[in-house]
């Protein structure tokens, strides 16, 4: 990027810029009203009124008492405890869960050393969309099933699950049911109630909030182990300080979400099908990812067909365009996205995805500029691609 680009940024599934406003109502909180919440002087119960406060604003958007929400540090933690304090503490009553194959890993690592640790995971497939399908669901429970967790919407295809019908499929089962709903949390609307949820996650800084801090919902009564021990803060769930700052920034961010969130979701709907029909309307050989209309307001995630994703983030960066591919290369893997291959696509064309992610700072002259590029950098990646003949006959894949 040249100085004087101004940068696209659409990753706002990986992380969003914390609002301003947010940044202000966290001030104070470094240094005037610094108090552990837990010390009996007034600085100290301020800090406690002011932790309870936002306890009751995030229990407010979710249609859940404040006894039921416990803060942590962010949505690892939280899909964290989830998953292990339901495991260890119903291990008397079952060893089986039941969870989804598109899960973020912050699900799917500790479904997996649960099962080092002897429990049994059933790793539900999903369809092309990326649905899960309640009747199968339904068809796995077992007299020792004690947890499902299927996540709101996937972080990568932006595919929002039917979390209600499964919600009241668990209810009838009896058996307690935790979402991950770290991506929809602040942007598509959430009740703890009409879902039948009985734990969920959410992050601050998937919705402009900082990072490092989240919360879980337990619904009263839910036995459930905690996994941080030590000091008695969080009615004894959760040992630490609480990030004071941390907690306001959460609640602040929450509340400002839930405000914009009606027309906010109208406006990036509207982005984001221009992006999608723009991509595939001027790129041969592109697909859609995820679900058509199932899917979160602002996630486009798009398969170039022979073309490298890694490549093309490369050449969208020197553009000024931040963007996420489905092919892990960063983390040292190659292996391709979980997800896109839990859909279907071949390898080949899960390296080629693109994902696009929009935020509260996304303009249409950004989603303007993005679609005369991508087409640019597709056609030069595809120019010097072994795979790729613009003759149609000459596909070698
Ligand atoms: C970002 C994300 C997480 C992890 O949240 P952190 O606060 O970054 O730990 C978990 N699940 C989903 C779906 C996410 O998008």
């Amino acid at each position: 990027m040249t100085p004087a680009q101004r940068l696209i940024y659409m990753d706002n599934a990986a992380t969003t810029p914390v609002r301003p406003e947010v940044m202000e109502a966290m001030r104070p909180y470094f240094h005037d009203r610094f108090g552990n919440p837990s010390s009996i002087y007034s600085i100290a119960r301020e800090s406690k009124e002011v932790v309870e406060s936002a306890r009751e604003t995030v229990a407010r958007a979710l249609g859940a008492e404040p006894g039921e929400i416990y803060f942590t540090s962010g949505g690892t933690e939280s899909d964290n405890w989830a998953l292990k304090g339901i495991a260890y503490a119903n291990r008397k009553l079952g060893d089986h869960i039941i969870t989804s194959a598109i899960e973020h890993h912050a699900v799917l690592h500790p479904a997996q050393y649960l099962e080092k640790q002897g429990f049994r995971i059933t790793y539900l497939p999903v369809d092309a969309s990326g649905l899960v399908d309640p009747g199968a669901l339904e068809d796995s429970i077992t007299k020792k099933t004690i947890l499902i967790s299927v996540m709101t919407a996937n972080n990568e295809i932006g595919t929002i699950e039917p979390i209600r019908e499964i919600g009241s499929i668990a209810q009838r089962h009896g058996v307690p049911f935790h979402t991950d709903a770290v991506q929809a949390a602040g942007h598509i609307p959430l009740s703890v109630k009409h879902d039948a949820l009985d734990l969920l996650s959410l992050s601050a800084h998937k919705f402009n909030g900082p990072k490092g801090i989240g919360a879980l919902y337990i619904r009263k009564g839910t036995r459930i182990d905690p996994i941080h021990h030590g000091g008695g803060q969080e009615r004894n769930r959760r040992a630490g300080t609480e990030n004071l700052a941390g907690v306001v920034g959460l609640a602040t961010a929450l509340d400002i979400a839930l405000r914009i969130m009606k027309d906010e979701a109208e406006r990036l709907r509207d982005l984001r099908d221009r992006l999608i029909s723009g991509i595939l309307g001027s790129v041969p050989h592109t697909r859609l990812n995820g679900h058509p209309t199932r899917r979160l307001p602002g996630n486009v995630n798009v398969s170039v067909e022979y073309v490298e994703g890694e490549s093309m983030l490369l050449h969208l960066d020197s553009y000024g365009i931040c963007a996420s591919t489905g092919s892990a290369c960063t983390s040292g893997s190659l292996e391709p996205s979980h997800v896109l291959m839990a859909i279907g696509l071949s390898h080949e064309v899960a390296h080629g995805s693109l994902r696009l992610t929009l935020g509260e700072e996304s303009t249409s002259d950004e989603v303007e500029r993005v679609l005369e590029v991508v087409p640019q950098v597709a056609a030069k990646l595809r120019a010097i691609s072994p795979l790729y003949s613009p003759n149609e006959r000459d596909y070698h894949v």
